[in-house]
């Protein structure tokens, strides 16, 4: 494939930052929002020679690119934009994206890179239940599972009952949505005739979610959950997956990776969690440099059994914004999830609710039994949880066991923690 062949023309060639130097070059040119920022700091193409060089140029915020709203941070004609995605989750008016028909087709080699790390190929049916629209996950799935060859259904989220049907009937091999909704999917399944259901992978991303989700997952589906990593503002999807090692992200050679800590900006040690940071070299109309995605990971370093060579980043634990403090201590939905799902009888739904009590952030948490479970065992589960939400949060955060189904479901990508 072209992709492997550009791996290996780009790697340790430098020719990342000669082509880099030449997008600031262009920035400048055209008096991109970005180019002022260098200005500001006296910097120019030429003092960005390699990888080090990058860490004293500017980071970019969500903020920043909300502030050029529509298309104050388009690096291109609208005459040669031939696609627009936004932002998604964010209150008030989105940022926009936009794609040159080369950034489309990078774009696309991207996902089926990603997709084709664990063998999707052309005997393969594609089930994207991701959002179509303006979210970038059902795109980017769907042009990259057709750049594999692999049949395509294009299905979108909802309608849980007949996507099930479809599944079934059409013999879907591999499903790509956010892990909410694989679960509702999963729970739909239980307790129901299976026969018909082929998946063998499932793609998951566009949330962070835990180990336990994930083998609650594979059980549930009979397939490998693999994560998959990616964000609108730096292209959609397709920024890094994880192979069938399941052992960290591999990311994409068009992007470069860094991981500083969120409040210096100070890049940290291979393999210390901090906020992501991803430049983009090769986007067109919106390329991002230094973009702050507040996603806690770290970078990994030490070659994968796959033997792909790309650098590889951790899952991701979650966002700096996701963050909640409970009596001091920092706090993940994504621990919340692993400590709810390490006790039998509960399901994986759950509501994390926030508040201020005397202008403290204060927590508390209601999930559900399942239907196979006993009203009589609720004190068991409810000692167990205890326990199981302080080793998982250090914290010990008030919960309550609600009825088997009463916890809301979520539809693709929505949110967890309520906040009043
Ligand atoms: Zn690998």
């Amino acid at each position: 494939m072209t992709r492997l062949n550009r791996n290996e023309r780009l790697a340790d060639s430098g020719e990342k930052y000669v082509k880099l130097r030449s997008l600031l070059q262009h920035l400048i040119d055209i008096g991109h929002p970005y180019a002022a920022r260098m200005a500001e700091r006296g910097l120019r193409p030429e003092h960005l020679g390699n990888r080090e060089d990058l860490a004293s140029f500017p980071t970019t915020t969500k903020y920043d690119l909300l502030s050029g709203y529509p298309f104050g941070w388009f690096a291109r004609e609208k005459r040669d934009i031939v696609r627009i995605h936004a932002t998604s989750g964010a209150t008030g008016k989105p940022a926009l994206i936009a794609y040159t028909a080369d950034d489309v087709r990078m774009w696309s080699e991207n996902m089926a890179w990603c997709m084709g790390l664990s063998g999707v190929c052309e005997n393969d049916v594609v089930q994207v239940s991701y959002g179509y629209g303006l979210f970038t996950g059902g795109f980017g799935v769907h042009d990259g599972a057709g750049v594999l060859g692999a049949m395509v259904v294009p299905i979108s989220g909802g309608f849980t009952d007949r996507q099930i049907a479809i599944m079934k009937d059409i013999g879907a091999t591999v499903l790509a949505c956010t892990p909410s909704y694989a679960l509702r999917i999963a729970e739909n399944l239980e307790g129901r005739d299976t026969d018909g259901i082929k998946l063998r992978l499932g793609f998951f991303g566009a949330e962070a979610w835990s180990d336990e989700l994930r083998a609650f997952l594979e059980r549930a589906l009979g397939i490998k959950a693999l994560d998959m990593y990616g964000l609108g503002e730096a292209m959609g999807p397709g920024v890094s997956a994880e192979c069938l090692e399941q052992n960290g992200l591999h990311i994409s050679d068009d992007f470069i990776a860094e991981v500083v800590d969120p409040a210096t900006l100070e890049r940290v040690d291979d393999g210390e969690e901090g906020e992501l940071v991803l430049t983009s070299w090769n986007r067109q109309a919106f390329p991002v440099i230094r973009y702050r995605t507040r996603d806690l990971a770290s970078l990994l370093t030490e070659p994968c059994p796959c033997g792909e060579p790309t650098p590889r980043m951790s899952r991701v634990r979650g966002r700096s914004d996701d963050m909640l403090i409970f009596r001091g201590i920092n706090v993940f939905p994504k621990q919340i999830e692993a400590a709810i799902l390490g006790v039998s009888g509960l399901t994986a739904n759950f509501r994390i609710t926030v508040c201020k009590t005397r202008g403290l952030q204060d927590l508390s948490i209601v999930c559900e039994r399942s239907a196979e479970s006993k009203p009589e065992d609720i004190d068991a589960m409810t000692r167990a949880l205890k326990k199981s939400i302080s080793n998982s949060t250090g914290a010990s955060i008030p919960f309550e066991i609600a009825e088997p189904g009463s916890v809301p479901r979520l539809d693709g990508k929505s949110s967890r923690i309520l906040k009043k």
